[in-house]
């Protein structure tokens, strides 16, 4: 699949230019959003997730060096958020220069402009968002299954957890795990169960919503949280997850091998008193119960049992 396009912003109070930029942005293959003024322009860098900005330095409401300082304290308050950011002035004095980059840009284009040389400033621009995104990448997904890894999964159920308490809505954790994957490593070796994670990873992404978020927790131990979802839903969900899994058999190197889950999950909402840590290991529980009563299975805890302080 290509990437997508890269999101840049185009802030410049005059209209005609701003439209000139645009018209060639676009054509140079960036996703463009144009802004008027400063604080349209700080209104769209925060609510959208721009990855590039082109930022006028004078302009009414908010000039473009503030913008720059404001969006670097912004990028440091969440970790793998970047702006690339090309300031676009007239000013040309070496002094100017130093405090445009001081105050967070990472290039400088003097106006007016020569299109060979912006286009190819972009293309610099490009190639760092590029590498800032392959680096996203590598830390968040497992590099195996392609889910996302254990940290970025745990970080997504600490984000559910924090929302479920302050918009009063459940929220579904949900712990998979293979049943006897050891068998089809000493069976047929490690790359056959290599082969076996992937796809079972695979067959439950498709089966999951968009919004929901899965990841590996560890080994062959998957981790899936559902916003907004109630315990019957989560019944369901994990009913309908532990039936796709075992639907049909995984071919490797010409071994047929059956395959199937367990899954121990609950809802809560923000009446439960337990910590994130404590729902896990409840799922946990509720996991190893599905394997002691045959394995391909789902056990889900009863949310009236975590509201009363988290006896099962
Ligand atoms: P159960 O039904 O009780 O879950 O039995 P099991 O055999 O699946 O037991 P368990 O979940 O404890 O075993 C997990 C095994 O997964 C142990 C470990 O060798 C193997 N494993 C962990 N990570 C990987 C991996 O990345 N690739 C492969 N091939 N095997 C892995
Ligand atoms: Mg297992």
């Amino acid at each position: 699949m290509a990437d997508k396009p890269i999101g840049i912003l185009i802030a410049e109070d005059d209209r005609i230019s701003a439209r000139i930029l645009d018209h060639h942005v676009k054509k140079w293959g960036f996703e463009t959003r144009l802004a008027f003024d400063g604080l349209e322009a700080w209104n769209l860098l925060t609510t959208e997730a721009l990855e590039m900005a082109l930022l006028d330095w004078v302009m009414p409401g908010i000039n473009g060096l503030e913008l720059c300082r404001r969006l670097r304290q912004k990028n440091e308050l969440k970790e793998f958020e970047y702006t690339y950011i090309i300031l676009l002035t007239a000013k040309d004095e070496r002094q100017d220069l130093i405090e445009g980059l001081n105050a967070g840009a990472d290039d400088y284009v003097t106006k007016p402009f020569d299109l060979f040389e912006l286009k190819a400033r972009l293309n610099a621009g490009r190639r760092i968002v590029e590498l800032y995104r392959l680096l996203k990448k590598q830390a968040t997904i497992d590099s195996l299954t392609g889910l996302l890894n254990r940290r970025r999964i745990l970080e997504e159920a600490e984000k559910e957890y924090h929302r479920a308490k302050r918009e009063n809505r459940p929220v579904g954790l949900l712990l998979i795990d293979i049943d006897d994957f050891k068998k089809v490593n000493d069976s047929f070796g490690h790359l056959a169960g290599d082969a076996l994670l992937t796809e079972v990873a695979t067959r439950l992404k498709k089966r999951v919503r968009n919004y929901d978020q899965i990841g590996r927790y560890g080994g062959d131990e998957i981790l899936a949280v559902f916003p907004g979802c109630e315990t019957y839903e989560l019944k369901r969900i994990a009913d309908r997850l532990c039936l796709a899994v075992k639907e049909k058999p995984v071919y490797f190197d010409q071994h047929e091998l059956i395959v199937s889950i367990s899954a121990g999950g609950l809802s809560f909402n923000h009446l439960s008193s337990l910590s994130l840590r404590e729902l896990i290991a409840l799922c946990d529980r509720a996991l190893y119960q599905a394997k002691k009563r045959g394995r391909n299975r789902s056990l889900i805890i009863e949310s009236i049992v975590l509201n009363k302080g988290g006896q099962s």
